[in-house]
């Protein structure tokens, strides 16, 4: 590249990122997108005519250009809310029509008059008749998934109460993962909406968007990260290219996350058994184990939801981590701060009498068993 063409790009490069925050800053709703904005892509119209208002022309057309890509944009996160569907009664994703009630819920359809419909995921699974719903009660949940076609969804909607510029495109619900939750609330399981949905924008130009509802957890390396990335990349290629048999398309990457999200849960369920077995030969709970467990106060006992393991806090940041099954899986210490971390990251749970019970018994039967 000459020096010259260099210098140019980066001025006109720079001179451009001005002019497009300039126009954003003066735009309602320009604040929405602004924070995860980073980059437009703009088409550039030079005119290799000598005519005099070709300046005038270019500043102009570019302007307007601008203009619409931004407002495509807004709209876009106008109709996106991430966990939130859109509610075609209130012409958004605000209401609170737009959530679902519980971390069972998943979305189901559309009332006549727009609102959405929410149902507990095993309900659904029941009235699909999916033939492994009886094991979605199971002590550990069964992990099932469903696709849904656009058609299904919206069919009782009437014509005269749907927005337009939005577009549902289909879904799949899963469920039941397992996440940490209150006990109160019972068995903490979460399932999950998928959706795909469009946004028509100014120029008639679908941008396509991958929404997950669901009362997830704030942080964490979830389960349906990896799926989910994959769906977005080849969502982004819709956009792009050929547009013919969209929904055949979108079909496909609907069954394609629905099938990765199946593998990545036998995958982790695997990794859990491995990790379970490497501790199978499972050394005596130590000395010191035992006395922080018999010492222990029920304010001192926590669930690891990840992997399931009771969690002991002893003396002095000693923390011990047993299996259901009463194995000593392995002790730490922990500063205050790095407890109050796990706490505050919902990572663990404070656990339930019974669950301390049942670690209690299998330790010393342990203990008795080994003769000491
Ligand atoms: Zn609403």
């Amino acid at each position: 590249m000459s020096d010259r063409a260099g210098k140019l790009g980066k001025k006109i490069h720079d001179d451009m990122a001005v002019l497009v925050r300039e126009i954003l800053s003066r735009k309602p709703g320009g604040h929405l997108v602004d924070p995860t904005l980073h980059e437009v892509i703009l088409e550039l119209v030079v005119s290799l005519n000598d005519a005099e208002d070709s300046a005038a022309c270019f500043a102009d057309v570019l302007t307007r250009h601008i203009d619409r890509v931004l407002d495509d944009a807004i709209q876009h996160v106008a109709m996106f809310r991430p966990g939130r569907t859109f509610c075609h009664r209130c012409g958004g994703p605000e209401c609170e029509h737009a959530e679902p009630p519980s971390s069972r819920h998943v979305f189901a359809g559309y009332r006549p008059t727009g609102t959405p419909v929410w149902k507990d995921f095993a309900q659904q699974c029941l009235e699909e008749r999916h033939e492994q719903v009886d094991r979605l009660y199971d002590d550990k949940p069964a992990f099932l998934t469903l696709v849904r076609d656009p058609e299904a969804l919206r069919r009782d909607l009437l014509e005269a109460f749907r927005a337009k510029g939005y577009r549902l495109h289909g879904q799949v619900t899963a469920g039941f993962y397992t996440v940490p939750g209150k006990v109160t609330e019972g068995r903490a399981v979460l399932a999950l909406t998928f959706q795909v949905a469009s946004a028509a924008g100014a120029g008639g130009k679908k941008s396509f968007g991958l929404n997950i509802l669901g009362r997830t957890p704030e942080e964490g390396l979830f389960p349906w990260r990896r799926p989910v990335q994959w769906a977005q990349s080849a969502l982004a290629t819709l956009g792009r290219g050929r547009q013919d048999d969209l929904d055949g398309r979108i079909e496909g990457i609907l069954n394609g996350l629905a099938r990765r999200l199946q593998q990545e849960q036998r995958s982790r369920s695997r990794r859990t058994r491995h990790a379970g077995q490497r501790h199978d030969a499972g050394d005596r709970p130590t000395r010191k184990a035992l006395e922080d467990l018999e010492a222990a106060g029920s304010d001192d006992f926590y669930l690891d939801e990840r992997n399931g393991t009771l969690v002991v806090l002893g003396q002095r940041g000693r923390t011990h981590f047993f299996s259901a099954d009463g194995r000593l899986v392995s002790s730490v210490r922990y500063s205050r701060e790095g407890i109050g971390g796990k706490l505050k990251n919902g990572l663990w749970r404070r656990a339930a009498g019974e669950e301390i019970e049942t670690v209690r018994k299998q330790v010393s039967a342990r203990a008795d068993a080994s003769g000491s």
